[in-house]
């Protein structure tokens, strides 16, 4: 048996008798709505560094963001620049992380391989990304950074 249509989708517009007012003929407009909200909302300050879970890949102005903020491969040591680094979920996404510049760091294609294949902890305190390394790397466990590309 097939579903019957949403009521809602016969609300969006006017009934015939209305239609000949000319006042009514935005209604078809402000369906469209739902878009223009969606751009507004990611112009915003509060929305620009997060785009949650609703893309994986990393968008142009958190890309931006993380480049500001690492300047290059954010591994303790590496000198690779910026616009050959790719960037990294610190919490997978496959784990529920999402895609937000607080969530993001980035790392040269070694260092990404490394990362997933060796089980580095990333954790970002006060905007610097700390590494973790596997207890088989160091029994210590002593958290690193990069100062190749921010001393401080
Ligand atoms: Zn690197």
């Amino acid at each position: 048996m097939k579903a019957a249509p949403a009521p809602s989708t016969t609300l969006a517009f006017p009934a015939p008798e209305r239609s000949r007012s000319p006042a009514r003929s935005p209604p078809p407009r402000s369906a469209r709505s739902p878009a223009t909200q969606t751009s507004s909302r990611s112009c915003s300050a509060a929305r620009a560094a997060s785009f949650g879970r609703t893309t994986r890949v990393f968008p142009p102005h958190i890309r931006k963001a993380l480049t500001a903020r690492d300047q290059g491969c954010a591994f303790p040591a590496c000198t690779i620049p910026a616009p050959w680094c790719e960037a990294h979920h610190i919490t997978y996404w496959s784990h529920g992380g999402t895609t937000s510049t607080e969530n993001g760091t980035l790392l040269c294609s070694h260092h990404h391989h490394l990362i997933h294949k060796e089980q580095w902890t990333i954790q970002v305190k006060a905007g610097v990304p700390w590494f973790i390394p596997p207890p088989h790397i160091d029994p210590r466990q002593k958290p690193q950074r990069n100062r190749y590309f921010r001393l401080e």
